[in-house]
């Protein structure tokens, strides 16, 4: 904002300084002169503290739509109270080495990154990006908890964010492997939560052979994209998976890069660029892909829709619908299908409710983020539709927990690739 601009902002402040007597404006113009000796940290910090203060003494705005605060119905977890404690920690008003501090220190990654605060923003914060900068300087003193340092231990061991390296599964899984000639024109590529649903990755591959796409899935090869590291703010191990994928990517020649997880895409079009690695390729979701297959003519809709699948509703993963900006690629693909009956959640396209799956707080909390998909859940059921569609394994994870055991035979959540499969 430049000086202009912010004078302007706070011209309705000016009225009520000349009002002041004369030493209360002496006293707010010393203060105003010594905001960063008073406010500020001393000596080396990387969190954004400008920001943090905004956020702080900001009146909560945001605070109806945030889904952690709606799960754990607690102040603690309001957005504006994240960022005042983020605040306390950086400038040592709570100690983060004293242990009795640990709950604060936790508080700090329990943001499930759906970013509903921005939203509704008039800063345009998101408090997880500003929580991220908080975390910097707590792994710079050695404080990054356990429940992080045990996903950054995985990816260094198995290279992906599971025990054991869950690529290496896919001949069990009934996956096809399709390794790269160098001369490919997409590089399918599946997350590694994707694995966890092999009947969504094996879809996929059949959709993309029927459009008569040449792609490869190099699955021997493939490793996660490095995204835990990204939201713990490991950014040595996030910079080395970025490297490894870059060269993996390049080695295909594909132009187009495909997946199926919009944590991935996220992470290969934006966060590496953060870290000043940039893949020079088109990096699109496969349900945007499919669209415009489809537009293309290069799928076509041939059978009619299974009975049992007829009524529907979207669930938007919140990656798609506010950090990609698309939500019209579900809807235009299941709006091409004959005899579907549609019924859209109140809280949908970018004001989307989050499955509790995304960021670090299923890892600092999961009854927490258990909670934050019931009540997403609750919300899909109010539609009276039975088959929730989406578009991510994380909201496949979050949402399957969302819904109670013995429920699991009247919902089922359902990747807009099983439907698709079962109609062309
Ligand atoms: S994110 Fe924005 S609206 Fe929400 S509390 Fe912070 S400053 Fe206020
Ligand atoms: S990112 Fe989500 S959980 Fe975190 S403060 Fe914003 S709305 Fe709340």
């Amino acid at each position: 904002m430049g000086v202009e601009e912010t004078l302007k902002k706070y011209s309705w402040i000016l009225p009520l300084i000349q009002k002041a007597d004369r030493a209360t404006r002496s006293m707010i113009m010393k203060n105003f002169r010594q905001k960063k000796a008073n406010f500020f940290p001393k000596g080396e910090y990387k969190a954004d503290v400008d920001n943090l203060i905004k956020c702080m003494l900001c009146p909560n705005m945001c605070r109806f739509d945030c889904g952690t605060l709606q799960a754990s119905l607690t102040e603690t977890m309001s957005p504006a109270y994240k960022a005042r404690i983020g605040y306390y920690l950086t400038t040592g008003k709570i100690d983060p080495m004293k242990k009795e501090n640990k709950a604060f220190i936790d508080l700090m990654y329990k943001c499930t990154n759906e970013e509903n605060c921005k939203v509704w923003c008039p800063f345009d914060f998101s408090v997880v990006s500003l929580l991220e900068t908080v975390r910097d300087d707590l792994n710079d003193k050695g404080l990054m908890p356990d429940y992080c340092k045990q996903q950054i231990d995985k990816l260094n061991k198995t290279n992906t964010i599971e025990e054991y390296n869950i690529y290496e599964t896919y001949k069990e899984k009934g996956i096809e492997n399709i390794e790269t000639d160098g001369k490919d024109e997409v590089f399918y590529y599946i997350g590694c939560e994707s694995m966890k649903f092999p009947e969504v990755v094996k879809a996929n591959i059949q959709i993309l052979k029927r459009a008569g796409i040449k792609f490869s899935t190099n699955l021997e090869k493939k490793v996660c994209c490095g995204g835990p590291g990204f939201n713990i703010r490991d950014l040595g191990t996030a910079n080395k998976f970025a490297l490894k994928n870059k060269e993996l990517i390049e080695s295909t020649g594909a132009n187009i890069i495909v997946s199926d997880c919009p944590g991935c895409i996220v992470t290969l079009k934006s966060r590496y660029e953060k870290i000043g690695i940039k893949i020079e390729k088109e990096i699109v979701h496969i349900v945007q892909y499919f669209r415009n297959l489809l537009d293309d003519g290069k799928l076509s809709i041939k059978n009619s829709i299974p009975e049992d699948f007829r009524k529907v509703t979207i669930h938007d993963p919140c990656l798609i619908a506010r950090n990609l900006n698309d939500t019209e690629s579900i809807r235009g693909i299941l709006t091409m299908v004959p005899d579907l009956e549609i019924i859209e959640p109140v809280y949908n396209k970018e004001y989307v409710h989050c499955c509790g799956w995304s960021g670090t707080a299923h890892w600092a909390d999961k009854e927490l983020a258990i909670k934050e998909a019931r009540n997403r859940v609750d919300e899909l059921k109010e539609t009276g539709m039975n088959i929730f569609i989406t578009a991510c394994p994380l909201c496949e994870l979050g949402l399957a927990y969302g819904i109670e055991e013995t429920e699991k035979e009247k919902y089922k959540i359902l990747d807009i690739s099983e439907l698709l499969i079962k109609i062309l």
